[in-house]
């Protein structure tokens, strides 16, 4: 029981008091730097939707790359915009493609740096859908070999670790399965585990261009009122191998974060999606809240929820202010 003597204001009068005591920090090891990866040379367009953040070529990503190495920022997550698409996403493992040219240029020019690629097919499908359609309903079991076929072409890229975020159930298992036969068995694999269909990713779909053609996502994303729901996606996925679960988005599920750090001994990440940026950033524009501020208090509720890796488009932000 609290003795009624306890004053907790004594140890907030001094800076250093106030460090001492600090339960949850936020560092720059925690951090992950997303990346959109377009065809062409010398290209570095802002995207509209996302203020700060850029369409790059590979070789403008290999530059970012090393600015986010050279703030200490450990790794990088690709995502990319391919010169085709198709039906079955054919370009999603097609090695002379946007991501796979960047995994490659980026292990070389940056060796140091965690890479981390994106498997889905949405950007990749004339759909816009995370799996194979028929008749308008996403297949999935059809879709599971061509989620393999995606992450084994990283992997040859040179992927340390892949990041399916498709959703479709089984994924983990099929990717696990692929890797060790074609011999990397040391590539990690990220699971989106706990992924929301969340209206928080309309400015990452202007991004990528992956607005589904019709229907929306919810029959494999996950319904936002579901808790009990999230704690069995991640034990399937851990059970199927995954090395890390991700919980997207952040902000508006940190209590799920917090329940899967209650429940599971895995290193926990929360990938810190494009409408909570947007929309720190809109109000910092109009000059309604302090972007430092805001921004460091956000992601720190992101650590003391139990997260330990934040993927965030704040990142190298994050890394001037905390250095
Ligand atoms: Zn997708």
């Amino acid at each position: 029981m609290l003795d009624l003597t306890y004053r907790p204001r004594r140890l907030r009068t001094t800076p250093a008091m106030r460090a001492l005591v600090r339960e949850t920090t936020l560092q720059v090891e925690d951090l992950i730097y997303p990346l959109f990866i377009v065809p062409g040379t010398g290209v570095k367009e802002e995207i509209p939707s996302l203020p700060g953040q850029y369409h790059l070529s590979v070789d403008e990503a290999v530059n970012m790359a090393k600015e986010a190495h050279a703030l200490g920022v450990l790794g990088v997550e690709i995502f990319g915009i391919p010169t085709y698409k198709d039906e079955q996403g054919s370009s999603a493992w097609d090695m002379e493609q946007p991501v796979q040219q960047a995994i490659m240029a980026i292990r070389k020019e940056v060796p140091e740096l965690v890479v981390v690629s994106d498997v889905c097919l949405c950007q990749y499908t004339s759909t816009g859908h995370c799996g194979c359609v028929e008749n308008h309903e996403v297949l999935n079991d059809e879709t599971l070999p061509l989620l393999a076929k995606v992450a084994v072409s990283h992997a040859k890229a040179g992927a340390h670790m892949v990041a399916p975020s498709d959703m479709m159930d089984g994924r983990v298992a099929a990717i696990r399965e692929a890797l060790d036969e074609a011999g990397f068995t040391n590539v990690s694999i990220m699971s989106y585990a706990a992924k929301y269909a969340s209206a928080y990713y309309g400015p990452f779909r202007d991004a990528v261009h992956s607005a589904p053609e019709f229907g929306d996502r919810k029959g494999y994303q996950m319904d936002e009122a579901n808790r009990l729901e999230a704690m069995r996606e991640i034990e399937l996925d851990i059970r199927e191998g995954a090395d890390i679960i991700m919980i997207k988005p952040a902000l508006s599920y940190l209590d799920i974060v917090r329940e899967a750090r209650d429940n599971f001994d895995y290193p926990l990440a929360v990938y810190n999606v494009s409408g909570e940026y947007a929309m720190v950033k809109t109000a910092a524009a109009q000059g309604l809240v302090d972007e430092k501020r805001i921004v460091l208090e956000t992601l720190l509720s992101m650590k003391r929820a139990g997260a330990k890796i934040i993927i965030t488009y704040h990142a190298l932000d994050v890394a001037r202010w905390v250095r």
